[in-house]
């Protein structure tokens, strides 16, 4: 991941700082290559756009070329720009409220939705010691909710028994009373996907996020996806309050577009990423980290 945007950027740097002085041309040049391997890293061309002219603004308007070192007053504020494209600060889930605290996991058939609502159960459990419960809110595929209850039985978490029949409003409701009834703090709400956005999906999260009132509603994308995974992340954002978006995949060879647009463009941070199969494998993002590993 991010491997081929890295090795273009370090060479962009190396010429920067190989120079003792630099022009405003120079900077401008260094800034058409950076955009360049930004857009074939499958950034958005908006984002990847904002992104250049910000730092060209700051490298040309400052006293950054008349330093002693601006090669390396520019990368520095290449650094910083990344940083904040990517969100500076890991970003905590709010489960502050009377509980059971509802986190509601939306996202495309195949994103890794039901997977990531037991990683992220079990980890609530283990480093938090919260009493988690699931519910499987897809009445479409079939076996989905039988995949949660297996999912539920390999981390020991809890999972709401099935009701053949309910729809995912009721069910929703049935679990908010049960996980209320038991003394649950968090209850995870594993929603229906689809195989693109259309309308009845983004209705039928609308009526569940009504009644559940979610104190998280996450957004999972698949990583591997780039642009589409941007896409999906606007047209949901724009429909549904999401509180936060979790990349799968993380541990493939994702040309790192997603993770590196998704917050300019749905305004809303990155909280996890998935790193493999396992159940285990569920990390906080974190933007410094990750800006530390394109430049290297
Ligand atoms: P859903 O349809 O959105 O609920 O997707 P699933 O949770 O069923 O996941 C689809 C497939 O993706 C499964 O085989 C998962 O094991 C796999 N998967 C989910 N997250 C990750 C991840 O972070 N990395 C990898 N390598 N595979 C993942």
């Amino acid at each position: 991941m991010f491997d081929s945007l890295s090795d273009r950027l370090g060479g962009v740097f190396e010429r920067l700082r190989g120079r003792g002085a630099l022009s405003e041309a120079d900077v401008r040049t260094a800034m058409r290559e950076v955009r360049i391997a930004l857009l074939e890293a499958d950034v958005a061309l908006p984002v990847a756009r904002d992104f250049v002219e910000k730092v060209t603004e700051q490298a040309v308007g400052q006293n950054v070329l008349r330093s002693v070192t601006p090669g390396q007053q520019v990368v520095k504020i290449v650094h910083d720009a990344l940083i904040d494209m990517l969100g500076s600060d890991t970003a905590e889930l709010e489960l502050g409220v009377t509980p059971p605290a509802v986190i509601m996991l939306v996202g495309l058939q195949g994103s890794g939705k039901t997977t990531t609502t037991a990683k992220l159960a079990r980890l609530l459990a283990k480093s938090q010691g919260k009493k988690v419960m699931m519910a499987s809110l897809d009445v479409n595929r079939p076996a989905a909710q039988e995949q949660l209850a297996v999912l539920g039985t390999q981390t020991d978490t809890v999972t709401l028994p099935i009701v053949a029949g309910q729809t995912p409003v009721e069910i929703a409701r049935r679990a908010l009373s049960s996980a209320k009834l038991q003394g649950f703090d968090v209850l995870m709400l594993d929603t229906a996907g689809r195989l693109h956005v259309d309308q009845a999906l983004m209705d039928e999260m609308k009526a569940v996020a009504d009644i559940a009132t979610p104190a998280e509603i996450l957004l999972v994308v698949d990583s591997l996806t780039g642009q589409d995974a941007v896409n999906v992340a606007s047209s949901f954002s724009e429909q549904v309050p999401l509180t936060g978006v979790i990349l799968t995949r993380m541990d493939g060879d994702a040309r790192g577009g997603a993770a590196l647009s998704m917050r300019a463009v749905t305004g809303k941070p990155i909280k996890f990423a998935g790193m493999g199969e396992k159940l285990d494998a569920i990390e906080p993002f974190h933007p410094k980290r990750v800006a530390g590993r394109i430049l290297g």
